[in-house]
Order: C-alpha cells, then sequence, then structure tokens
C-alpha cells in the first residue's frame, strides 16, 4: 500500500517548511501492523496552515448537548484508539473530565451549579510551552515551529513514559497491551499502534495536511469547537477570545495552554 503521491508532497513540503526530519513527519503515516506506510485519502484541497493553531470550545453549547460524545465519537474513530473497557489500560485522546478536576485552580464557589455540575471536554493543550517535549529523551515528541502543534512519533517512542509524568493534564495514554485487538473498526487511513507506546492528540495534524479540520472539530453538531489561527487577528477564534472571557487549564503552571474555553 503506496503512499498517495500528492499527499507524499504536501507532507515533505510540511517537513521543508518546519525543518523536521521527514523521518519523523512520515513516520506518523507508518503503520506499525505492516511497517508500511499508510495511505491517505486524495484530496485536492490545500493544507490549511496557522503560525499558531489553538481552539476555543464554548462549554455553553456543550451543555446543551446533555450525553453528547461525537467529539470523542469521531477522534477514536478516525486515529484507531482501542477501547479496552477498564479505566485502569485506558488509552484515550480526548475525553469528558468533570469540572473542578478540569479547571482545578479556578475559584467555583460562586459559579452556577450547571456550570461547575457538567463536565468539560477535554485533550492535550498544545501547550506553548509543554514540559512532555522537554522530557522525551528520544525527540519522539516535539513542538512544530511552524504552527506549535505538539506531534507525536510512536516509531520514535522508546516507551518510558516520562512525558507521561511530565504532563499535568494527563493528556498520554500509554499501551500497556497490544491495542489492535480492542480497536471497534480499524480505519484504513490512520496507523494503528503497539504495545509499549505513547499516544495523544495530535490537533489532526494528518487531516490539516488534507485541507480537512479536526475531527472533533468536524463531528461537533453544536459548533461548540472553533479551531484556528492564534495569530490572526481576524481568525474566528480571535474574534471569540475578543468577545468573551475564557479560562484554560492550571494556567498558573506557566505551560501556556492553547485551548480556551468559554464557561
Ligand atoms: Fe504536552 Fe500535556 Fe501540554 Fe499536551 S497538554 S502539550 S501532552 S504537557
Amino acid at each position: 500500500m503506496g503512499i498517495n503521491r500528492r499527499n507524499f508532497i504536501k507532507l515533505a513540503g510540511i517537513t521543508v517548511a518546519t525543518g523536521i526530519g521527514g523521518k519523523k513527519v512520515l513516520g506518523e503515516l507508518v503503520d506499525d501492523t505492516t511497517g508500511l506506510p499508510v495511505s491517505q485519502p486524495t484530496t485536492d484541497a490545500p493544507p490549511l496552515t496557522a503560525k499558531r493553531w489553538a481552539m476555543v470550545i464554548d462549554l455553553q453549547k456543550c451543555r446543551e448537548q446533555t450525553g453528547c460524545k461525537d467529539c470523542i465519537n469521531a477522534c477514536h474513530h478516525v486515529h484507531n484508539v482501542p477501547d479496552l473497557g477498564n479505566p485502569k489500560d485506558e488509552v484515550k485522546w480526548i475525553w469528558k473530565q468533570d469540572f473542578e478536576g478540569a479547571f482545578p485552580s479556578s475559584d467555583h464557589k460562586f459559579l452556577e451549579d450547571e456550570v461547575r455540575e457538567s463536565p468539560a471536554i477535554v485533550f492535550c493543550n498544545h501547550c506553548d510551552n509543554p514540559p512532555c517535549v522537554r522530557v522525551c529523551p528520544t525527540q519522539a515528541t516535539w513542538k512544530r515551529q511552524n504552527d506549535g502543534i505538539v506531534m507525536m512519533d510512536m516509531h520514535r517512542c522508546i516507551g518510558c513514559r516520562y512525558c507521561v509524568v511530565a504532563c499535568p493534564y494527563g493528556s498520554r495514554s500509554f499501551n500497556w497491551r497490544d491495542p489492535r485487538p480492542y480497536i471497534k473498526e480499524i480505519y484504513p487511513d490512520y496507523p494503528t499502534r503497539k504495545r509499549g507506546v505513547v499516544e495523544k492528540c495530535t490537533f489532526c495534524a494528518e487531516r490539516l495536511v488534507r485541507g480537512e479540520i479536526p475531527a472533533c472539530v468536524e463531528a461537533c453538531k453544536a459548533k461548540a469547537m472553533v479551531f484556528g489561527d492564534l495569530d490572526d487577528p481576524e481568525s474566528e477564534v480571535r474574534k471569540l477570545l475578543a468577545e468573551h472571557y475564557t479560562i484554560r487549564r492550571k494556567p498558573e503552571l506557566g505551560t501556556n495552554p492553547e485551548i480556551y474555553y468559554i464557561v
């Protein structure tokens, strides 16, 4: 199964633009089952680019969709995230966290019960100052210089789990067992992983290169998730940040998370 030529060129272009070694970017598209590159869907859309990708999540809109898990289901499907059926071995890229656990440093005393008692959608914050990157001994995780995405190359990961410990948000999962038998329906356009590696959200870097927005954003029927360029004053994320008071997770740690929440 060969990689599509158009997408190879796109990926190579991004590699050159970012100064990242080609092996690293292309490595994300190699399937652990076969060791072969994963073919990417053909698309004529140009890649989506930004100087600093970020997301704004409107929890008010999210709360209106009680019990909705569309973003989680979409993300986990297109990334072949296994469902191991028990919290101890859980692998997750995006999940719901109780409000006080998600924002432990915010003052919740006078918040409405509805706000305090509703969960928040959480995932990797693509921190501007990511501690996970600093501790990785093999550069299996790194922050892209061109757009700020904190990437993960499972083929460079040696399973030391320093990044899991360093991340103060629980955004990284370790594969304690072979995840493949626990994938409900294999999605052919994304690699599966193997036992002993860490994984996490990558802001759908593989979709951006095809001109597609992140799967979670696309799946959200409430339009509660907005993805865009923080460096562009005309972007929707910047407009939302200008119009609304937003909070971030554990800002006092200095990681500078790039996920903003309207509560
Ligand atoms: Fe790293 Fe965790 Fe920040 Fe994501 S949320 S960039 S995994 S420290």
